[in-house]
């Protein structure tokens, strides 16, 4: 596995709250991060259907585009009772022609586990795959999840996207309920990133 060496990274995302959870992350390490949307980089389309694969294609671009190795995110969650959906697609389950609107996409979520009657717990995970790209065209590839169950209605303001109805498993507060730094040692992301730690940065 290619090692990380470097003091700079660009991490592939116009997303606030993957940012915002990424530069925490990447914290202790003495790296200096700039972002995608920073750096004034393109959202490249993301036209595969796994999170590896558009993983992939965010990194590579930025990678490309700057100069500099870069850290992309594809994430996302997969719950059981709707067959993994939306999975690689949550973030378009938001889209409105105004921009992205989460309270709506949980909504619809909800609406199709009442409609299934699905039974409870209407189990669920988000997945994460990580994707740190090289600008000579090298990648490596992690990818880390946290179990949980949906809840409704909707609790807390912490966090982003779908963390108001996503219970972890063991707790029975949501990721929009629970303390950011709590977050960041269990989700999806920090077993994502505890994973690139050992493989690229050790
Ligand atoms: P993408 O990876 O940019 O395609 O978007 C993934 C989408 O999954 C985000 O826009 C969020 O809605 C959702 N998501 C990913 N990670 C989290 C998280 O930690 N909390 C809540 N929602 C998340």
């Amino acid at each position: 596995m290619r090692k990380f060496d470097g003091d700079k990274l660009v991490v592939a995302t116009h997303n606030a709250g993957k940012l915002r959870e990424i530069s925490a992350l990447l914290e202790p390490f003495g790296i200096a991060v700039t972002s995608a949307g920073e750096l004034g980089l393109e959202e490249p389309e993301e036209t595969e259907d796994t999170f590896v694969g558009n993983a992939r294609i965010k990194a590579h671009f930025a990678a490309k585009e700057s100069g500099l190795p870069a850290l992309s995110d594809d994430s996302g969650i997969m719950v059981d009772a709707l067959d993994g959906a939306p999975g690689v697609y949550t973030a378009d389950w938001a889209e409105t022609p105004s921009g992205r609107d989460f309270p709506m996409a949980m909504e619809k979520t909800w609406t199709l586990l009442e409609e299934k009657n699905a039974p409870l717990p209407r189990t669920a995970r988000f997945c994460c795959t990580l994707c740190l790209a090289w600008p000579d065209g090298h990648d490596e590839v992690f990818e880390g999840k946290v179990e949980g169950s949906l809840t409704w209605p909707m609790r807390g303001d912490q966090g982003f996207g779908y963390d108001p109805i996503f219970v972890p498993e063991g707790f029975d507060i949501t990721f929009g309920e629970m303390d950011p730094e709590k977050k960041h040692q269990m989700s999806h992301r920090a077993d994502a990133f505890a994973k690139l730690v050992k493989g690229a940065f050790a």
